[in-house]
């Protein structure tokens, strides 16, 4: 199956993320990597590379979270979904404190659990951009 996203297409997905990471907000300008356009549902479940499946994701986000659609937070019975920058508002699910991402739903513990977005490195480095007003 075709992944090929058009370079307009990638401008536009950027431009509506306003160049930032949709899952953790970490703005592209302090990354030191080039962002990634996600597919929110992954092509290998028969996501499509229409502007309304594409994510602007750094690339820890979008390596952590892979084909993934979801995991399991309360049970090992119920899958729970990810967060969908195209139907959530980040808000509703994720707050942060001094760099922290702190979930406020189990879609968004589903997110930053598989995501990894608290890992030590990541934290540090948001902490830091947060003293600097850097971030989010
Ligand atoms: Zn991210």
């Amino acid at each position: 199956m075709s992944s090929t996203i058009s370079t307009g297409l990638k401008k536009q997905v950027a431009e509506r993320a306003l160049f930032c990471c949709e899952y953790c907000k970490l703005n592209e300008a302090v990354s030191f990597y080039s962002y990634h356009i996600d597919h929110i549902k992954s092509i290998k479940h028969r996501g499509l590379s229409v502007f309304q499946n594409l994510a602007y994701a750094c690339p820890d986000c979008n390596f952590y979270k892979g084909s993934d659609l979801g995991t399991f937070v309360e049970d090992d019975e119920h899958l729970t979904r990810f967060f969908n920058p195209r139907i959530d508002e980040w808000h509703d699910h994720f707050e942060i404190q001094d760099g922290y991402i702190q979930s406020k739903t189990s879609i968004g513990e589903a997110t930053a659990l598989i995501f990894r977005f608290n890992d030590p490195d990541r934290l540090i480095f948001r902490k830091e951009l947060s003293a600097l007003s850097l971030y989010p």
